[in-house]
């Protein structure tokens, strides 16, 4: 093969194609999604390896994720071969500056073997500050004063500059809690997240490194630059500093991360910066059918001071996107899994052209539900499967526990989470004394705690891990109790609350405490569905149940036919021939916290989410919301996102739900009367919200005739659907 076949520039437009040649100097495009941005980069560092033999070390390309490295080098390799794509710097800022400081430690004043700091590590590390300052931790959170400290960190203040500029004393405080989290971590040779990108900077800033950093790259290349923000904007002024070489590449309406301080001001602040520059826009889609562009058009129209920016596609003519109301997230479920091939319909898509979007990890549960039961493959970009997650596991521990007292899995994965000082050597002296005893770890721990209970030798633990036992198995005790009294989920509840779950969280995983918590109301609304039941039995259901999900599975899933899930904040540069986007719903898109705050940039952030999910799709788009939902909390009824109510229904396939009138049957509730079945007339239509003694409030979905009697079909806020005999359900209309 020739090298010319290889890299074949006529495949590219005459825009991409002058983009692709641009000679020296600054390059900017900006131009929206699908319009091949990604691909005049790879094109580029392509042309300028093959054509003009740049020595590829001396090229330097940011991507936005390790993900979008790793394809851009698995496209380089066909287009330049293996070697070259290896020695060019490619990958996210982080990462290429953690190149750097590994080739240059001494200059960057930092040991040969520095470690990176993980958030949780720093967590550790400013608690420890806080407590040697003999300072109340419930004043000075870790987790808050963290964020303080990054936050001054991203503007390259020191502790002792924000120890000069500070008012308040809660600020100097924080100063010196700095100051303290700085001298550990300089001792310890360890770097945490803002310093890899702060010292990056400070190396390339500093003038030994002019010679070094600067010269050695003669071209920087930056793929999703309306993401960038102040620190990272700087280092690629650093690199591109000595060629003035530098191309960067990006769209205003897809910038999902202000709230880290990005945005698209930075495409004017690099306007500003480079007079000499070049600007192409690019308005050819590629990606997607015209019908999904018209979507995402119509979404941008009403969004305030955008400047008006139409896609056109290249695509042949495709069907028109749908915008589908479900009954509820396990029917929105179940409608992904319905599309997915079967022998009998030609018209489905095959797993591996499908991609599931979401806005909350949280939401990826009953689509992971519907895609095992149908015997579907998936695999989720960038977190675990539902049942994997840290916070679920644990909680299944514990109602494991409480189910089966010997098991050892459960006690040991939960007797010290959260902590409890139960320390290594109590934890030892229980296996041991278990297994010598043919007892359980549970037992184990009774005896110790209880020594004179037993007429053989008990463990023996020290005083505070002998505490711990004791809250650890009143808790077990109590959930148990409470469960066979009550609704699975009061137990659940009752743990949750118990063990203190929440503030937990908090502490030790501030940066994802919000996923983290949904996930666990998620599971919460999973118990409530066996609410039902009779209390003693729902627990082993629903532990038979999940244990469908939970199972081990063996290897990687198959990329080629397993369904992909992300949320949309990972979906940035993906494209799929059909892509569901779930939960188009006020609440979740736009997002409840967006709204709470009623500022118009978080909600426009929002509606950029929206957009960038839209545009991921090539031939199918499907959009659906559901008319109830359980997600995270107590089931409530929803309205589809404002975002798509203003969308014409020229453009987008509107459908409703057999119970699509609840909406505006609310409005004329009656007032209190018992239902009684006997007498049809009076039988409950849907919409009418009731309740029931037992299940609580509800919103009645159907009513069907049923032998002289009628079905009525309830949603509950808390236990779900029900199918109840109209005759015996004695509802009331409330
Ligand atoms: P996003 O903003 O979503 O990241 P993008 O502008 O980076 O999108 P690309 O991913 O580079 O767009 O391109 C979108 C799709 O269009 C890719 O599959 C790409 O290969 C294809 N494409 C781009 N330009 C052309 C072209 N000239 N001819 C054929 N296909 C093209
Ligand atoms: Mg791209």
């Amino acid at each position: 093969m020739t090298r010319n076949e290889q890299l074949d520039l006529s495949q590219l437009n005459p825009e991409q194609h002058a983009a692709v040649t641009h000679g020296a100097g600054p390059l900017l495009i900006v131009a929206g999604p699908g319009s091949g941005k990604t691909r005049v980069i790879t094109h580029r560092i392509a042309w300028l390896i093959r054509e003009q033999g740049v020595d590829p070390g001396r090229i330097l390309a940011v991507t936005f994720t390790r993900r979008a490295a790793h394809e851009m080098q698995g496209r380089l390799t066909h287009l330049v071969g293996g070697l070259p794509a290896q020695q060019m710097w490619l990958g996210t800022f982080h990462h290429l500056c953690v190149r750097m400081l590994r080739m240059r430690p001494m200059l960057a004043e930092i040991p040969n073997r520095f470690t990176i700091l993980d958030q949780d590590d720093q967590r550790q590390v400013v608690r420890r500050a806080t407590a040697n300052l003999r300072l109340d931790p419930r004043v000075f959170l870790p987790k808050e004063t963290l964020k303080e400290i990054s936050s001054h960190k991203r503007l390259r203040l020191t502790p002792t500059m924000f120890a000069d500029q500070a008012q308040t004393e809660y600020d100097s405080t924080v100063a010196r809690i700095w100051e303290a989290y700085e001298a550990e971590n300089h001792a310890a040779g360890a770097l945490d997240f803002d310093d890899v990108l702060i010292v990056g900077y400070r190396l390339l800033a500093g003038p030994a490194s002019a010679r070094l950093f600067h010269k050695k790259f003669l071209h920087t290349l930056v793929d999703e630059f309306q993401d960038v923000d102040d620190l990272q904007y700087d280092l690629m002024r650093g690199w591109s500093a000595g060629s003035g070489n530098v191309t960067v590449v990006g769209d205003p309406d897809q910038a999902i991360y202000s709230w880290r301080g990005a945005g698209a001001h930075m495409i004017d602040q690099f306007r500003e910066d480079h007079t000499t520059l070049t600007e192409i826009e690019l308005n050819t889609n590629y990606r997607s059918t015209q019908q999904i562009l018209d979507v995402a058009n119509a979404v941008m129209l009403s969004s305030p001071g955008r400047k008006p920016r139409e896609l056109t596609a290249i695509s042949p003519p495709g069907e028109k996107p749908r915008l589908d109301q479900l009954r509820n997230e396990g029917d929105e479920a179940r409608y992904i899994a319905d599309q997915i091939l079967m022998p009998e319909n030609s018209a489905s898509h095959r797993p591996s052209e499908i991609l599931v979007l979401y806005r909350t990890h949280a939401q990826s549960r009953p689509v992971e539900e519907a895609l095992i039961r149908a015997s579907v493959s998936y695999r989720i970009i960038g977190a675990p499967r539902f049942y994997e997650r840290e916070e679920i596991r644990d909680l299944i521990a514990y109602l494991r526990l409480v189910w089966n007292p010997a098991e050892h899995a459960a006690f040991l994965r939960i007797v010290n989470t959260p902590r409890r000082g139960v320390g290594k050597r109590s934890l030892l002296a229980l296996t041991q004394w278990a297994a010598e005893h043919d007892r359980s770890l549970m037992e184990a721990a009774r005896f110790a705690i209880d020594r004179d209970a037993s007429s053989v030798s008990p463990p023996t633990v020290s005083r505070r891990a002998a505490n711990g036992l004791r809250r650890f198995l009143d808790v077990i005790d109590q959930a148990r109790e409470i469960q066979e009294r009550q609704p699975l989920d009061a137990a659940l509840k009752y743990i949750i609350d118990e063990i203190r779950v929440h503030e937990h969280i908090l502490h030790l995983h501030p940066s994802d405490a919000n996923d983290r918590w949904e996930n666990i109301q998620e599971l919460l609304s999973v118990a409530a569905r066996y609410a039902d039941m009779p209390p003693g039995t729902s627990l082993e259901a629903f532990l038979t149940d999940i244990a469908l999900f939970t199972e081990v599975r063996e290897g990687q899933p198959d990329e080629v036919e397993s369904v992909t899930l992300a949320t949309i904040h990972r979906a940035k540069g993906l494209e799929f021939p059909a892509v569901f986007v779930i939960g188009c719903e006020d609440g979740l898109l736009p997002h409840s916290r967006s709204i709470a705050e009623d500022k118009t940039d978080r909600v426009e952030e929002e509606r950029r989410l929206l957009y960038v999910a839209i545009t991921r799709a090539e031939r199918f788009l499907y959009l659906t919301h559901t008319l109830i939902r359980a997600n995270a909390g107590p089931a409530r009824i929803r309205e589809p996102s404002s975002f798509l109510t203003e969308v014409p229904d020229t453009v987008l396939t509107i459908t409703t739900s057999n119970a699509h009138s609840v909406g505006s049957e609310m409005a004329s509730r009656r007032p209190f009367q018992p239902m009684r079945g006997d007498d049809q007339s009076d039988v409950a239509r849907p919409g009418d919200q009731v309740t029931h003694q037992a299940f609580g409030n509800g919103v009645v979905l159907a009513v069907k005739p049923l032998d002289g009697d009628a079905e009525i079909i309830v949603q509950f806020e808390t236990v779900g659907m029900k199918h109840l005999r109209a005759s015996l359900a004695l509802l009331q209309k409330s």
